[in-house]
C-alpha cells in the first residue's frame, strides 16, 4: 500500500455561493477609522476574509436547509424540539434539554440555578461570556487549567487539562460547599482551542465525587475535542468521535452549548442536564429569559437545522476536514516563521502578538493593534484575545494581564477554501515583515462589561511609515500584485 500522503479535503462540494467585497487601501483605512479600531465595529461588507468568529458562521448543508422547510412553529411541543431532544440524548446522552437561543443563554440559567452569591466556580481557564454570568450570579471564577496552557510555546498536545491539584487547593481553600461545579471547557478557547483528554476527564470526575461537586461541560466544541482524543490520546484511534464524544459526555451532569461552533448552525444553543430536579428549575428559568421550555428563544426551523447540524458535525470524515484546514493555515504560517500558538487548535490560528509585535507593551494593546494592521494590509478581519478581552478585576478595577496576548484568526466551518488560507497566510507574512510600522492604540470608550464587543480605540501617535503604505495602496483580493503561479 502506498505510504503517500493523503489530503483532508472537504467531503462535500459547494452548491451556492456568496460573493465577496474587493476593498481598497483607502477604504480600509476609512472603515477601521469609522469602527474607533474595533474589528467587531466594521461592518461585514467592509471585510474580505472574515475570521473574526467561527460562532454563527457556518455554512448549513442542503440536508439542514431541508430542515429549515420542515420548521413546526408550534409555541408548544413543536416537533423540532423533540427531534433536537432525542439527538441530544443519542449523540451526547443527556436525558433533560432546555433550548436557548445561544450558548450565553444557556450559562445563564445555569448560573440561574447553580451559582449562591460567594460560591466558587473552578473552570480550565475563563471565557468571557461564561465568567460574566459567575461573575453576575454572584460567584467568583477560580483558573485551574495545568501552567501550560498559559504558555503559547509550550507543545504539550492536551493544554486544556485540569491541574488536579489546583482543584484540590481550592476544594481546600474554601470548602466543597461553596463549589456547586467545575466547568469543564472542550477545545479550551482562550488557551488557543486547546482540547482535554479523556484520561483528565476521568481524574476530574473522581475529585469531584469524592467532594459532590458537579461538572458541566462546556460542549461548545466537544466535537472538535474529540477528534483530539481520537488523534492524540493513546487507546482512541480506530473509535469514531461519536463514541468518544459520549465518553466525555458520560463523564459530567450536563452541559451548556453554543450551537453556533461545532453544530453548524448560525442560531441556536440548549443547556442539557441529567438531573431531573436541576431541569425542572431550568424549566423556571427559561420560560422568564428566553422562551416556553419547547423552544428557548429559537424558531422551530432552527431547531430542526441544529438537530441535523448535531448528525453531520459528529462525523468523522467532517472533523479531519474542519480540523485540517485549520491545521493547513498554522502549519503555513509556522513555515514563514511567524509566532502562533502551538500547538494548532481546532477551530482558529492564534498568533502571538507579544511576540509579533515586541514593541508594543501591554497597556497599548498589542494584538487589538494587530487586528487592525491586519485588516489594513488585506481586509482580513481577525479578533482580539488579549488584555482587552480580559477585562478589569472587579475587585480591584484595574486591567488582568493575561499572560496570553493573542490575535485569533478564527476558521467558520465549510465556508472558505484553501486559496482563501493561502491568502491569509500571505497577508500576515507580510504584516510581520513590516511589523515596526504598527504601533500602539489607546482606548476612548469603555464598557463595563464584555467591553472587547464595543470599546472605541485611537491610534497612539501615527503609526510609522503610515503614509508610506498608504502610496503603495492595493486592492485586497484583486488580481493587482497576484501571481499567477
Ligand atoms: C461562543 C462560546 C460561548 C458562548 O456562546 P454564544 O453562542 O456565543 O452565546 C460559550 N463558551 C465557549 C467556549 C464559546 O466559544
Amino acid at each position: 500500500m502506498s505510504t503517500r500522503r493523503r489530503s483532508w479535503a472537504e467531503p462535500f462540494k459547494i452548491k451556492v455561493v456568496e460573493p465577496l467585497a474587493l476593498t481598497t487601501r483607502a477604504q480600509r483605512e476609512k472603515a477601521i477609522e469609522n469602527a474607533h479600531y474595533n474589528t467587531f465595529l466594521l461592518r461585514s461588507e467592509e471585510v474580505y476574509i472574515d475570521l473574526l468568529t467561527d460562532s454563527g458562521t457556518s455554512a448549513m448543508s442542503d440536508y439542514q436547509w431541508a430542515g429549515m422547510m420542515l420548521g413546526d412553529e408550534a409555541y408548544a411541543g413543536s416537533k423540532n424540539f423533540y427531534n433536537l431532544e432525542n439527538n441530544i440524548r443519542k449523540y451526547y446522552g443527556y436525558p433533560y434539554t432546555v433550548p436557548t437561543h445561544q450558548g450565553r443563554g444557556a450559562e445563564h440559567l445555569l448560573a440561574k440555578i447553580m451559582i449562591r452569591p460567594g460560591d466558587f466556580i473552578p473552570g480550565n481557564m475563563y471565557f468571557t461570556t461564561t465568567r460574566a454570568h459567575q461573575e453576575l450570579a454572584g460567584g467568583t471564577f477560580r483558573d485551574v487549567i495545568i501552567d501550560e496552557a498559559h504558555d503559547p510555546a509550550n507543545l504539550h498536545p492536551f493544554k486544556g487539562n485540569i491541574d488536579i491539584g489546583k482543584l484540590e487547593a481550592l476544594v481546600k481553600e474554601v470548602g466543597a460547599d461553596h463549589i456547586p461545579y467545575i466547568n469543564v471547557q472542550a477545545c479550551v478557547n482562550m488557551a488557543g482551542g486547546q482540547p482535554i483528554s479523556l484520561s483528565n476527564l476521568k481524574e476530574v470526575r473522581k475529585v469531584c465525587d469524592s467532594h459532590g461537586i458537579k461538572i458541566i461541560l462546556d460542549a461548545t466544541r466537544a466535537m472538535e475535542n474529540a477528534w483530539f482524543i481520537k488523534m492524540g490520546e493513546p487507546g482512541h484511534k480506530d473509535r469514531s468521535c461519536a463514541a468518544i464524544l459520549k465518553d466525555m459526555c458520560d463523564l459530567t451532569d450536563g452541559c451548556t452549548m453554543s450551537g453556533k461552533k461545532d453544530l453548524l448552525v448560525n442560531i441556536g444553543g440548549f443547556l442539557a442536564l441529567r438531573d431531573k430536579h436541576l431541569y425542572e428549575l431550568a424549566c423556571q428559568q427559561v420560560v422568564l429569559y428566553e422562551g416556553l421550555h419547547t423552544y428557548g428563544g429559537m424558531a422551530g426551523r432552527d431547531m430542526e437545522a441544529m438537530s441535523r447540524g448535531i448528525e453531520e458535525a459528529i462525523q468523522d470524515d467532517h472533523l479531519r476536514a474542519r480540523i485540517g484546514q485549520v491545521h493547513y493555515l498554522g502549519n503555513k504560517l509556522i513555515q514563514e516563521g511567524i509566532p502562533i500558538v502551538q500547538p494548532i487548535g481546532g477551530h482558529a490560528v492564534y498568533l502571538d502578538a507579544k511576540r509579533f509585535l515586541p514593541h508594543i507593551q501591554q497597556s497599548d494593546f498589542p494584538a487589538q493593534a494587530l487586528t487592525v494592521a491586519l485588516f489594513l494590509e488585506s481586509g482580513v478581519r481577525a479578533m482580539e484575545r488579549g488584555i482587552v478581552s480580559a477585562g478589569r478585576d472587579p475587585a480591584t478595577g484595574d486591567h488582568r494581564y493575561p499572560n496570553l496576548e493573542l490575535v485569533r484568526l478564527t476558521i467558520p466551518r465549510r465556508v472558505y477554501t484553501q486559496a482563501h488560507m493561502d491568502v491569509v497566510s500571505e497577508s500576515v507574512a507580510a504584516c510581520y515583515e513590516e511589523r515596526e510600522w504598527v504601533g500602539g492604540l489607546k482606548m476612548t470608550y469603555e464598557p463595563e462589561t464584555l467591553r472587547f464587543f464595543q470599546a472605541h480605540f485611537e491610534p497612539i501617535g501615527t503609526w510609522a511609515s503610515a503614509k508610506n503604505r498608504q502610496e503603495n495602496a492595493a486592492l485586497a483580493g484583486s488580481s493587482e500584485g497576484m501571481q499567477l503561479d
